[in-house]
């Protein structure tokens, strides 16, 4: 790329050099020898699903998180389903979520027949805004269920001692948050559940795959049996019994994951500590960057809290630019850049309008913010060149669109 210097004018947009060739994306899954030979290893034993690997992958995630118990299934929209029912709700209860979270946490609550009541985020960080949560509070509230946003954990003080005044649950999506933590609590042992996933761009994966923490013995058995169609056994324990007797004692789902996934669960979770320190590496870098590129501004960190950086989330200065996010966007594009929107408003999407009567200027902070914000590429395989890439092309589109 040796010629982007004497470009430098041009963007790629408007028919200038881009800064890459090939589009970086904001994510990605990290995939060695030793995880291709674990999987292997399992496709030739016995047990392909409801096997020895389940446990040993929710052992082995209880004890990197901290967390007396981690319940294994086939997706962290399942972990959410799971959690979600897990405290009973009955049809037309009340959970609070915040619009700028991925569509499956208030999903979780619809499939459960409840009603997500969203409650605005604070500004510069995203996060639910514990003063929200208590104002949407109602006769008919069950749970808190707040996202740990790009992998900061929310306030917990303060969601707690609400969570406890109104003796409500108080449930995490820490989907984007393995391996974060508040006040040094690991997120994952201060919710009563906490929802993992392990999607490909989530710190590790099982290319489909959830799990479910919680400190309660009582909680993990239900979740258990909620992950297997409500049956009080599994296929492997009947086995271990000789015997053929079950019971299916509530409504639960097939939520499985296999053995496959749980060995290579196992073999990525070996890989997290140096995948995190990688993450905050690169999230430091643009840090100090940034600091060079007015108008492009980090989401503010959390104190005293260790952030997991699933997302490196800039918000634009729009008045800054002659520029919208979108033509933001599409210049990174095209300058190589795969940077992403994590995410449009929940509550404005058609189907929550239609079903549950939300709209614009219901939840001013997030709307605002859904138009300004970008997720940059973040994964722990990324080199340094791909970190510069990333730099040069920012300050390359900020630089050409502002006023
Ligand atoms: C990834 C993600 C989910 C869903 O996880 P899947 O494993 O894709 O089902 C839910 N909530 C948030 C915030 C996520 O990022």
């Amino acid at each position: 790329m040796q010629s982007a210097k004497k470009h430098s004018s041009a963007i790629a947009l408007e028919g200038g050099l881009p800064v890459r060739g090939e589009i970086l994306p904001y994510g990605r899954q990290s995939i060695d020898d030793e995880d291709i030979e674990a999987v292997n290893k399992v496709l030739r034993s016995d047990w392909l699903t409801t096997g020895p690997m389940v446990h040993e992958f929710e052992k082995l995630f209880a004890k990197a998180v901290g967390a007396e118990e981690a319940v294994a299934v086939n997706s962290g929209t399942a972990a959410l389903h799971c959690a979600v029912a897990a405290i009973d709700l009955e049809p037309g209860d009340e959970v609070i979520v915040s619009p700028i979270t991925f569509a499956a946490t208030a999903n979780a609550v619809v499939y459960q027949h409840g009603v997500p009541k969203f409650a605005d985020v604070d500004p510069k960080t995203l996060l639910i805004d514990p003063n929200k949560v208590e104002a949407a509070i109602t006769p008919r509230t069950r749970a808190i269920l707040a996202t740990d946003y790009a992998g900061q954990p929310c306030n917990y003080d303060r969601l707690r001692q609400i969570a406890n005044k109104h003796h409500i649950s108080l449930l995490t999506d820490g989907c984007h948050a393995l391996g974060a933590a508040y006040h040094s609590q690991p997120v994952g042992t201060i919710a009563d559940m906490t929802a993992f996933s392990f999607h490909p761009v989530k710190h590790v994966t099982t290319g489909e795959g959830g799990m479910i923490t919680t400190h309660s013995p009582d909680v993990a058995k239900r979740l258990r049996i909620l992950r297997n169609h409500g049956i009080t056994t599994d296929h492997r324990a009947r086995e271990l019994k000789g015997t053929y007797h079950y019971e299916m004692v509530t409504l639960g789902f097939n939520y499985r994951l296999t053995d496959i996934q749980c060995a290579l669960g196992i073999s990525q979770l070996k890989k997290l500590p140096s995948w995190l320190c990688r993450r905050r590496e690169i999230a430091s870098h643009y840090d100090r960057a940034l600091k060079d590129i007015p108008g492009v501004t980090p989401l503010a960190h959390v104190p005293h809290s260790t952030h997991a950086y699933h997302l490196y989330v800039v918000q634009l200065d729009l008045s800054s630019f002659s520029a919208d996010r979108s033509t933001f966007h599409a210049a990174l594009r095209a300058e190589g850049i795969g940077a992403n929107v994590h995410y449009p408003a929940l509550h404005l999407h058609p189907y929550y309008r239609d079903k549950f009567g939300t709209h614009p200027g219901q939840f001013p902070v997030s709307e605002k913010a859904c138009e300004t914000i970008l997720s940059l590429p973040l994964f722990p395989l990324m080199t340094k060149q791909d970190e510069e890439d990333v730099v040069t092309a920012v300050r390359k589109v900020a630089d050409h669109f502002r006023r």
